[in-house]
């Protein structure tokens, strides 16, 4: 059995003393969800003050990206053992690091082994975009980024790893993929690029979730799917009243 997860992707969004206050409002409300993992995502800068709100809590806590290497001359960047001083998750390869800050599959995968070695959870994005959705090919694009972005990842880690299926053109649009067509893009891609990395069994064991345009009305459609098994939630994990019905869709 997969236990259901889902995270709160607040992008750049929030300055420290928002992250406290929106953070103070979600708790208790939050804690009283059994049975769903919860993770917050927020900005590099309020990790510090987040991870004091949410200790004993039981939430989780999760960056939005990191750097591959231990340490050095990389201005700007935060190392994986930084991340780790606060967090236990972190978002790798998310459609707009890809995007905007040019991250190929190699990168993301010189990341996730980078987290693997630090002990963090990898929450690690793959998705097509819309022009390769229009061009059917959802299924190649998806598969490869799946591969290529796990290469080398231990069979021993692989039941921590998580996987957010985010079709690029779901993200921030309002327009949510469906549950039907985001299940068979999980089944007949992702498991089994999963199982020719680490086996079947192990495959079965990493969890996959939907990301794209969740909201409080949509959730269920997707956590009903047998494939799914919770959300990357951005735009409405920042609503107290949206993220807290989208866990408690995800715990039932
Ligand atoms: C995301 O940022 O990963 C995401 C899925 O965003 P949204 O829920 O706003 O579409």
């Amino acid at each position: 059995m997969r236990k259901s997860l889902v995270a709160g992707n607040w992008k750049m969004n929030k300055t420290i003393a928002e992250t406290r206050d929106l953070i103070f409002k979600m708790i208790a409300p939050l804690r009283e969800i059994t049975g769903v993992e919860q993770v917050i995502c927020p900005p590099f800068m309020s990790l510090m003050a987040a991870s004091a709100l949410l200790e004993g809590s039981g939430i989780g806590l999760g960056a939005q990206n990191m750097h591959w290497e231990e340490k050095g001359a990389f201005t700007g960047e935060t190392s994986p053992m930084m991340v780790k001083e606060l967090c236990g998750y972190v978002i790798l390869g998310h459609s707009e690091r890809r995007a905007y800050f040019n991250e190929t599959d190699q990168v993301v995968n010189r990341k996730v082994l980078s987290a693997q070695a630090a002990g963090l959870t990898a929450i690690v994005c793959v998705g097509e975009t819309l022009e390769q959705y229009e061009s059917k090919l959802t299924m190649d694009v998806v598969s490869s980024q799946t591969s290529n972005s796990l290469k080398g990842v231990s069979a021993e880690y692989a039941p921590r790893l998580i996987v957010a299926y985010e079709p690029v053109w779901a993200i921030g649009t309002g327009k949510a993929s469906n549950g039907t067509e985001a299940n068979a893009v999980v089944k007949e891609v992702i498991r089994p690029a999963l199982a020719k990395l680490f086996g079947e069994e192990t495959a079965q064991a990493v969890r996959v979730l939907y990301g794209g345009s969740v909201t409080a009305a949509n959730a269920a459609e997707f956590f009903n799917q047998p494939e799914i098994d919770g959300a990357l939630v951005g735009g409405a994990s920042m609503k107290v009243e949206e993220f807290v019905a989208i866990a408690k869709a995800a715990a039932n």
